[in-house]
């Protein structure tokens, strides 16, 4: 039997009447089954002896005491009990009993004692409120589960029903997993697993079969991720090149998984060819190019051909950093749908964006006879009801466009690729919902290839799991020549240098961004708003040189002006919040001024960064930052300043912000786990992505449909 077809309600547990009950459904508990997987958020090690001396550095102390006096303090109601306790290295320390006046009785002077608690440096002495007193004689001396509670329902209470759901049930337990795999990787059977988590011996054991649940978590993830992309596509996804590098086994609990050997990586990124072999208009576009292609843009262009040319749709993601030349890569990838005269649409998550890719295509694309539209909300009426014709009756080739693309009305004639730019910018549902339309359109109801681009690099540690069903291609070279950009800090109030900098900027000819977090006063925040600083940089600062705001109030069509405006050099300076963040593409800009930079996160003001060094021209990045910086703004500033690099920035992004808010970046239904954390056991999802797709393949050689056989995902 599995834990999780124990269907036996929690109330047949002795002890556990009709208001506990209610309490464990708060807590997520409806079955035994559930009690034995409620797992302890940590556990305390009452074996081992932390005297009060240690009560700053310690978490908690542990240790024998005996009661010297007992003391009171405040009147009346508020009278409170202090019990004065001294340990073995002649410390002394208060108890702060609130509404515990009983202990006055239970622990007479004298009283041999082991306390457990929380000290800290109060009123010139050491304190604690919040403690464990036990007569030495009766006091456990061992490990406790320490498990997550809720009001009204106490550690020792749930420590006992717990305890007597152990003792009553986990005996021949199955395990999920596949016996081989439980044999290679020396894991401890079920019961075992459970008794320890949930009382081990040592804190050894429990780390121990932790890290056990934790694999077995990861292994059914990677397992299920392999079935659907077997069942999908008929393959199971590639482990990309930059990843497999870093395959590290991590020591004890896989010795002797070396033998598990399984063959992954890409032989095209490996060796990238310089004549790949490229269809006909591909070869006109390439010709046509003012520069030639990075050997990494070949190299993902080789890998996507390849795909493009299998049954199987292709579903890939194209992570590369700004600037790095992904959407050069989008449009080969359409050429060579558009010749087998299928369509092609390329999704973006602003207007602003989407136009200009579509204005970028239009000069790309048109001259070797490639049939365009644009579409958006704001395109109306009378073009709208023609330019949907157009697409449904095939006369269109490639569309660009914004979530209109996937709305209600509009119908493909038959739409084989979908590019989505930007892709974290939309949800799992919108992506499914153009994928939909693809289906749709095709006349064997076969799902279109999908290509998803990134410039916020998903950290390597996140790219097996969030999204592990893909193939994952990487631009990492910049096209040459760009110089690194310089990134300057500055403390807010010296803003008047880094005005001084750009006016001289803007002499040579350049032109600058200025971005601040907010659009108006509106805020009670004291922070500088676009709206206010573009008063004052058009009047004050910089007068006589041409400005314009920009923020996501203006209209539309009005943004596009500003854009245009801008992007011809008529306009030198632009005052924005974020909305310039993703994509915009504007080669002579060579100025990035964030003000209150501490207020964004680091892969906006990465991005926003993005948004200079296009081309050969040095460019500068200027942080304007204010007073009292928490340590975690210090951090993102100090990152930004050291590194230009994307993906170090993806890594320590995830650092800073911890392994906590991880589930925010996994969107949300992608995964949850109870145990694991795919960023700090990193190592161990990467041997189990191993093992589970070792067996899969096993499975599927020897003819076994892996949608019939275990494991089986809880
Ligand atoms: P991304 O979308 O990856 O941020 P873009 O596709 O917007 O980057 O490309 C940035 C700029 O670099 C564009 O102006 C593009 O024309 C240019 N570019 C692309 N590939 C190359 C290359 N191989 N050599 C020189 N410039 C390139
Ligand atoms: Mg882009």
């Amino acid at each position: 039997m599995f834990v999780r077809e124990i269907h036996i309600p929690a109330s047949r547990i002795r002890g556990v009447g009709p208001s506990t009950v209610k309490l464990l459904q708060n807590l997520g508990i409806e079955t035994v089954g559930d009690l034995l997987y409620y797992w302890p958020r940590g556990w305390d090690d009452r074996t081992v002896d932390i005297p009060l001396s240690r009560f700053a550095s310690a978490s908690h102390i542990n240790t024998n005491a005996t009661v010297i006096a007992h003391d009171w303090f405040g009147y009346g109601s508020m009278k409170t009990l202090k019990l004065i306790i001294k340990d073995q290295e002649e410390t002394t320390a208060e108890l702060i009993c609130f509404n515990r006046p009983f202990l006055e009785k239970s622990f007479p002077i004298g009283s041999s004692v082991v306390v457990h608690g929380s000290f800290q440096w109060k009123y010139g002495g050491i304190q604690s409120t919040s403690f464990d007193l036990d007569m030495a004689d009766a006091a456990p001396r061992c490990i406790l589960p320490v498990y997550p509670l809720t009001t009204g329902l106490t550690q020792i209470q749930l420590r006992r029903i717990i305890a007597k759901a152990v003792e009553t049930y986990a005996e021949g337990l199955e395990s999920e997993l596949p016996e081989k795999i439980r044999n290679v990787y020396r894991l401890p059977t079920k019961p075992e697993i459970i008794r320890t988590m949930h009382n081990p011996p040592s804190m050894a054991d429990a780390e121990r079969v932790r890290q056990a649940l934790i694999f077995e978590e990861l292994f059914l993830f990677e397992y299920a991720i392999g079935q659907r992309s077997l069942e999908r596509r008929g393959k199971l996804p590639e482990l990309p090149p930059s990843l497999s590098e870093n395959v590290a086994v991590s020591a004890s609990m896989t010795e002797t998984a070396g033998k598990a050997t399984f063959e992954a990586g890409n032989p095209d990124v490996e060796n990238p060819v310089e004549n790949i072999s490229l269809s006909p208009l591909q070869t006109r576009l390439r010709e046509r190019l003012p520069f030639t292609l990075t050997q990494d843009q070949l190299a993902v262009l080789a890998e996507i051909n390849r795909d493009l040319s299998e049954a199987v749709p292709m579903a890939r993601l194209l992570q590369g950093d700004v600037g790095s030349g992904k959407t050069l890569v989008a449009f080969f990838a359409c050429l060579r749908i558009i010749e087998e005269k299928k369509q092609c649409a390329i999704l973006a998550p602003t207007e602003l964006l989407a136009r200009q890719h579509a204005e970028n295509a239009a000069k790309l694309l048109e001259p070797i006879g490639v049939r365009l539209a644009f579409l958006s909300g704001n395109v109306k009426a009378a073009g709208r009801l023609r330019l949907l014709t157009e697409l449904r009756e095939g006369n269109i080739d490639l569309v660009i466009g914004t979530h209109a693309l996937f709305s209600g009305n509009v119908a493909y004639r038959n739409l084989r690729l979908v590019i989505i730019d930007e892709q974290h910018r939309f949800g799992v549902l919108q992506r499914a919902a153009i994928i939909k339309k693809g289906t749709a359109s095709n006349p064997e109801k076969k799902q279109p290839h999908m290509l998803m681009m990134s410039a916020t690099p998903i950290p390597r540690t996140l790219a097996l799991s969030v999204f592990g069903d893909l193939d994952i291609s990487v631009i990492r070279t910049m096209p040459p020549g760009r110089k690194p950009i310089q990134t300057h800090l500055a403390r807010h109030g010296n803003e008047q240098k880094v005005y001084d900098f750009i006016r001289n900027e803007l002499i040579a000819g350049h032109q600058a961004y200025f971005v601040y977090p907010l659009i108006d006063q509106s805020d009670a925040l004291s922070l500088k708003s676009a709206e206010e600083m573009f008063d004052t940089l058009r009047n004050r600062i910089f007068p006589g040189i041409p400005i314009a705001l920009i923020h996501s109030r203006i209209p539309e069509e009005e943004q596009r002006k500003i854009m245009e405006q801008f992007r011809t050099g008529a306009t030198k300076i632009l005052v924005a919040t974020s909305v310039v963040e993703v994509g915009v593409d504007v080669a002579n800009a060579t100025c990035m001024v964030i003000e209150h930079a501490e207020r964004f996160g680091l892969s906006a003001l990465h991005q926003l960064r993005g948004r200079v060094g296009r081309v050969t021209l040095q460019s500068y990045c200027f942080l304007v930052y204010s007073q009292n910086l928490t340590e975690d703004a210090k951090a993102r500033l100090k990152v930004m300043h050291e590194t230009t690099d994307g993906f170090v920035l993806a890594e320590e992004d995830l650092r800073i912000r911890g392994p906590g808010d991880v589930t925010g970046i996994l969107q949300s239904g992608y995964v949850a786990f109870a145990l694991a954390d795919p960023v700090r056991d990193h190592e161990l999802l990467l041997e189990a992505r191993k093992a589970a797709f070792k067996m899969l393949l096993e499975q599927k050689n020897a003819g076994i449909n892996s949608s019939e056989s275990p494991p089986t995902t809880t």
